[in-house]
């Protein structure tokens, strides 16, 4: 009791602590507010260690010497942005939750020069006058996929729903059951519907669709066939679906517009790099499906942005839609897309340039050297940890390639000292959090989505994390 009361009597009061040097240093870049807050907080933490007599007195007496330091680490972290870089040590690479695609340095001063100066973003610069946002990348839309016309807006759902919101609304749009997916939890394709104004036909079953469902359905209110990727999900087995050339076929015979929502978006072949087969917009544009949509931060490797691309008479109609001004797209936006359509001109170019396909088609030795590096680093400046460099899968994300398991190479660590769970989290709260992923008790960094350049936060973040775990 004696005890607590003189160490209750050193707790220094508010105003001798905003005395403090280093504390009227850190008032200098922190709001006053801010370091108040702090303050009260770390002395309110100290009074409950002194209650509780869970922690030795010397560790009080301790804490109480740096207060000022605690203080100020803990005002640091409240000025910090929330929305931050992590690293990405998961090897899927377009992870929703970790912001899909990344976009290239070069790119984004082209970006940061279009944000902070004026721009021709709605001005034709020839003719003197008011210009449309959309004309910077039409065209070089059009030359990549061939299509006649196209329109870039928010994103690829509110692109489906401008779609439908302009070709179906209070009319029948046909579906297999097969194709009603959902899609990051947000996007469903019958509530798309629904918000749109169209009405949902669903013919066929679950995994099997004819041709003459479609056919059976189709009635005087029929507005469109739509086809959608099950990007995330594949059925398989007993299976059955439409092609796209069968549907386009029924289409023009009874004049109804055919429009696939194709997801991903892959503009090249992915085939040819080893991955799976995955349709192109350009094959879709050939076959001569009506309109087709896509997202710009799947596979294309681009900003968000839904892409509708297709016939020129219905785009027409959907940029005459009140809709696309409110799911229109940022300057920023169409800054970053118009550069990563231009890489697309060179095949070769987009492989090595946009960090996506970078990823995507990286070769396995290449990721090899990588671990390597990464492993001796490690090694070198951290004990008593068990590191192995062992084979694995990566994937791909965002609702692509859903089945496909890409060979890579990733570290494998473990401790004798402490649970895998709390090093996965400790990692995960380091000041840069360092995102990986748990297989059978081992913790694993996949070399696929890291970047050399990040070796050294990595290892700092494991010494740090180390240290964390022992304190626990
Ligand atoms: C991902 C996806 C969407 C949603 O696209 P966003 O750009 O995330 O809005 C819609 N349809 C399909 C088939 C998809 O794969």
């Amino acid at each position: 009791m004696e005890n607590k009361n003189i160490l209750f009597r050193s707790l220094p009061k508010v105003d001798e602590i905003l005395q403090k040097e280093k504390i009227e240093e850190a008032l200098n870049y922190i709001p006053r507010d801010i370091v108040l807050e702090s303050i009260r907080e770390v002395i309110e933490d100290i009074r409950k260690n002194i209650q509780s007599s869970t922690i030795t007195k010397a560790s009080i007496e301790e804490r109480i010497q740096r207060i000022d330091y605690e203080i100020i680490e803990k005002a640091k972290m409240k000025i910090q942005p929330k929305l931050r870089k992590v690293i990405n040590g998961t090897g899927t690479i377009i992870h929703t939750n970790l912001g899909r695609s990344l976009i290239s340095r070069e790119i984004m001063e082209r970006v940061v020069e279009i944000a902070s100066e004026y721009s021709n973003l709605e001005y034709d610069l020839e003719e003197g006058r008011r210009g449309s946002r959309y004309s910077h990348i039409e065209d070089i839309i059009c030359r990549i996929t061939g299509a006649e016309a196209a329109l870039v807006v928010n994103n690829n759902a509110s692109a489906v729903m401008l779609i439908l919101s302009t070709l179906a609304k209070n009319k029948e749009v046909i579906v297999s059951r097969g194709e009603l997916v959902e899609i990051g939890g947000s996007f469903r394709v019958p509530e798309v519907m629904e918000q749109s104004g169209g009405k949902l036909v669903d013919v066929g079953t679950t995994n099997k669709t004819h041709l003459w469902d479609y056919e059976k359905a189709i009635g005087e209110d029929t507005s469109v066939l739509l086809k959608v990727h099950t990007s995330n999900y594949r059925i398989v087995g007993f299976t059955e679906s439409v092609s796209i050339e069968e549907l386009v076929k029924l289409g023009n015979q009874r004049g109804i517009p055919v429009v696939e929502d194709i997801g991903s978006g892959v503009l090249i072949d992915l085939s040819k790099y080893g991955l799976s087969y995955e349709p192109t917009v350009q094959e879709s544009i050939n076959r001569g499906v009506d309109i087709v949509s896509f997202s710009g931060d799947k596979l294309l490797g681009g900003p968000q942005a839904g892409i509708i691309v297709g016939k020129k008479d219905l785009i027409d109609k959907m940029k005459r839609n009140q809709l696309t001004r409110a799911i229109r797209v940022d300057k920023m936006t169409i800054a970053a897309l118009e550069l990563i359509l231009r890489e697309y001109l060179d095949e070769d170019k987009a492989i090595r340039n946009i960090p996506t396909l970078r990823m995507l088609t990286i070769q396995l030795e290449e990721i090899g050297i990588k671990a390597e590096k990464l492993y001796n680093l490690i090694i070198k400046n951290v004990d008593k940890l068990s590191v192995e460099i062992v084979d694995d899968f990566s994937q791909v994300g965002g609702g692509s390639l859903p089945l496909e398991q890409i060979p890579t190479k990733v570290l494998s660590i473990k401790s004798e000292d402490f649970s895998v769970n709390l090093l996965e989290e400790s990692l995960r709260t380091f000041r840069t959090p360092i995102i990986t992923r748990i297989n059978n008790n081992n913790l694993l960094i996949d070399l696929r989505t890291v970047e050399e350049k990040d070796f050294d936060i990595i290892v700092e973040g494991i010494i740090w994390a180390i240290n964390n775990c022992r304190s626990v």
